[in-house]
């Protein structure tokens, strides 16, 4: 970001925040989670969204409220069921997760801050504030791609960690709407400033943009490339833990020894251990003794 005095930002920052609330008013998209404060509903849409396009989630959540409109509901379904269910979004994962949140909040209830959200099952850092703004409506910054790229190009900033982003990102949550807030910003990543393309002439905020005009996508893909070669998916834990419950849905249980030979050749030991400990612990995968399988 270029020097900018404190208060000259602050009175950029509040131009932001009330051009995008007003565009969102008139121009934001209705979408089915979007009519509800349920925190299961939402959290259903968050899972979901995860890794699939809107206009594929769409039926796939209306049909999924229709068979367990409930946690409650979703709790006491066999595990294979949520899978068969969740069949064709991809990411079994994500299935089992939803589905360990299910039990949790079955036992527990649903938690009242973002911090409660947190330390359930199966729920990150961005599904915790995505229901926290949209079902609780506090304020909580839910940073996804879309969210981050639009604050990357509002302050001309590329390359700022998730911390940094989100920091950020917090400063312009409204107290009084955080779910609009949250949305709107989606939205206008999702539709005006993409990826691909920024339709700055179409833009509700362009005046007070830093990157107004002047985005290049061709150099942002390259530089998002270049970040990814950085760091192989293959070498994340995420990758290892995946292959895990892959292995798991594939033979259904596999003793303790024999699971480095369900998986791709070459993962080490030391993170086989790290990937199943935390499945374990996130209640993705059962170890009774040497027998591992997913939870039922
Ligand atoms: S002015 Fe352009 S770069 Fe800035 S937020 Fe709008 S579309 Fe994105």
């Amino acid at each position: 970001m270029a020097a900018i005095d404190s208060e000259r930002q602050a009175a950029i920052d509040d131009r932001l925040q009330a051009g995008l609330l007003e565009w969102y008013g008139v121009q934001g998209r209705d979408l089915p989670w979007r009519r509800t404060s349920d925190p299961y509903a939402v959290l259903v849409s968050e899972v979901m969204l995860q890794q699939t396009q809107v206009s594929r989630v769409v039926p796939r959540f209306e049909a999924w409220l229709e068979r367990w409109p409930t946690a409650d509901d979703l709790a006491a379904a066999p595990a294979a069921e949520v899978l068969a269910e969740w069949s064709g979004l991809g990411y079994n994962s994500r299935a089992l997760r939803l589905h360990a949140t299910a039990k949790a909040v079955a036992e527990q209830g649903w938690p009242d801050d973002e911090a409660g959200l947190r330390a359930l099952p199966g729920i990150g850092p961005y599904t915790a504030a995505a229901v926290t703004a949209f079902a609780l409506r506090r304020p909580a910054a839910a940073v996804d791609t879309n969210q981050q790229r639009v604050l990357d190009r509002w302050d001309g900033a590329a390359g700022r960690t998730a911390v940094e982003v989100r920091r950020r990102a917090l400063e312009f949550v409204p107290v009084d709407a955080p779910d609009a807030w949250n949305h709107a910003l989606m939205d206008l990543g999702a539709t005006i400033c993409t990826a691909r393309t920024a339709r700055c002439d179409a833009c509700p905020v362009a005046s007070d943009c830093a990157s107004a005009g002047l985005v290049d996508p061709a150099a942002e893909r390259a530089l998002r490339r270049a970040s990814r070669q950085a760091v192989p998916f293959e070498s994340t834990p995420r990758f290892v833990r995946g292959r895990i419950v892959a292995a798991l849905v594939e033979h259904g249980e596999i003793a303790l020894p024999a699971l480095a030979a369900a998986l791709p050749a070459g993962i080490t030991a030391e993170r086989i251990d790290g990937a199943l400990s935390g499945l374990v612990r996130d209640g993705l995968v059962v170890r009774a003794g040497d027998a591992l399988t997913l939870p039922t």
